[in-house]
């Protein structure tokens, strides 16, 4: 079976769902291809929340565009809080199974297909140009064309079966950050956890810790992130050190995870006031990759460019979120909870003893307060493509640079150009580096996106 689009988005995640989103809302006939049955990506599937790095100040967000339009299409539906007073706030919680509804809906409404259950396997390319790609899915191979191919997958998987150039983790080992893992433990008698209660709980998580008996990286007792429901409260307490393009990783890091979870919430069940009727209400479909690969673009962002808060003419989107590395060795004990120069684990580490100058630093994780960065549309175009435009947390981006503009906002900031650039490259037949940035930059104005 053969299937031609005009614009083909592979990813139904944040900047997959603004991609389409962006695309189809200018006129241009958009596929958009999704291996799970629901849209997401890591807020769906990896129950990640609450969205991080819209926040500049009070009066005016980091990102707004299509994020300001699921905000409010979620709310209606009952999944989080308005607009107006979410983006007030450095993180926007919502719930989850909610969100599965409430984005679809918005990208039917702009007539985006979506074509779901579908994983990409294979990419043909002549010059440069990607001319089709191949997915595998209940109803066998399928052949997938189009004229411009947006890859959201998070993995960069796209530009890699491509065969564009394609980078992974730290210069000196190839390591990425940590994998992790959020679930959701509902049956909570919120009016019993009183701050006593926490803080006993916290000083017993911390001996486990230590121990190394559960592998968490901190002992925050859960709170509202991909939930807002009473009684419920999401976990991102969770590491494994992996490669997430590694599919035995993958297989072992999931199996380690849910063992983790069982007991993680075995300990709560038992030991602390207020979970003794909790129960885990939601497992995630698959584990959380932080870092994959990231394309070798046109530019490729850089830990300066975030912590000086540069800007530049070709800027498509605004990022204000730090540089937030988790240990890529995996680490949780010795209280490892950032990679910095200042980390003190008392293990052996590579990093620390032969790299530290290279290691962030603490004192200087991000830009100033009120001020953002650039993220320069040269990121998102992969060194000789012709077609293949890149979006998402797999840009082209130092490992450290990738640490902070890989959180949700961000990334739905950078799909909302790359859909205006692929239409854009579309309606004009210009080749995608070739675009001017002025028009992609009065389009995103005109959807309310910020740059
Ligand atoms: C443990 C953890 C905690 C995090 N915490 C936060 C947080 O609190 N707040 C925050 O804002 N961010 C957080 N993040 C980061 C954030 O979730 C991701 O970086 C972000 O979702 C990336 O968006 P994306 O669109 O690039 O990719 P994804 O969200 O990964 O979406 C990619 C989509 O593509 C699909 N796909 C992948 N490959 C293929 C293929 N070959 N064929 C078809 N479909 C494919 C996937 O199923 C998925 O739907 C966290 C990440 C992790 C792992």
């Amino acid at each position: 079976m053969v299937i031609e689009r005009d614009i083909i988005v592979v990813g139904g995640g944040p900047s997959g769902m603004a991609s389409a989103w962006a695309c189809a809302k200018l006129g241009a006939k958009v596929l958009l291809i999704e291996r799970y049955g629901f849209l997401g990506g890591m807020a769906t599937n990896g129950l990640v929340g609450s969205i991080l790095g819209h926040y500049l100040n009070e009066r005016e967000p980091a990102v707004g565009g299509f994020l300001k339009f699921l905000i409010e299409k979620t709310n209606k539906f009952g999944g989080c809080e308005k607009w107006d007073t979410a983006y007030k706030k450095g993180g926007i919680p919502f719930d989850s199974e909610i969100l599965k509804i409430s984005c679809e809906k918005l990208l039917l409404e702009e007539k985006v297909e979506i074509l779901y259950h579908s994983f990409v396997c294979s990419s043909i390319v002549e010059n440069g140009e990607i001319k089709e790609i191949e997915v595998v899915n209940k109803s066998g191979k399928m052949k997938i064309k189009g004229k411009i191919f947006i890859d959201a997958t998070g993995d960069a998987d796209i530009a890699y079966l491509s065969g564009f150039k394609c980078v992974k983790g730290r210069f000196f080992d190839g390591k990425t950050q940590a994998l992790g893992c959020i679930f959701k433990i509902a049956g909570i008698d919120e009016d019993k956890i009183t701050k006593r209660i926490v803080e006993e709980a916290k000083e017993k998580l911390r001996k486990l810790r230590e121990k190394g008996e559960l592998k968490i990286y901190n002992e925050e007792l859960g709170g509202k992130g991909s939930t807002i429901r009473k009684g419920e409260r999401s976990f991102n307490v969770l590491r494994y050190s992996g490669d997430g393009t590694d599919v035995f990783d993958l297989t072992y890091g999931e199996i380690f995870l849910r063992d983790q979870i069982y007991k993680y919430w075995k300990f709560l069940k038992e030991n602390v006031t207020g979970f003794e009727n909790s129960y885990i209400s939601c497992l995630p479909t698959n584990i959380g990759a932080r870092e994959t690969r990231q394309i070798k673009g046109l530019y490729t962002l850089t830990e300066q460019d975030i912590i000086e808060g540069k800007k530049t003419e070709d800027s498509i989107g605004r990022g204000t979120y730090w540089i937030d590395i988790h240990c890529p060795l995996g680490r949780t004990k010795d209280n490892v909870h950032l990679c910095t120069k200042e980390c003190s684990t008392k293990e052996y580490c590579i990093a620390l003893e032969k790299f530290r100058d290279y290691l962030p630093t603490k004192r200087k994780l991000g830009p100033l307060e009120n001020d953002y960065f650039s993220i320069p549309y040269k990121c998102l175009i992969p060194e000789g493509s012709k077609n293949l435009i890149v979006v998402g947390r797999c840009i082209s981006a130092e490992h450290k640079a990738m640490a902070s503009i890989r959180v949700m906002a961000t990334c739905m900031a950078i799909g909302h150009a790359g859909g205006i650039a692929g239409y854009i490259s579309l309606d004009k037949d210009v080749p995608i580096d070739k675009i001017d940035v002025k028009k992609i930059q009065k389009i995103l104005k005109e959807q309310e996106g910020y740059y």
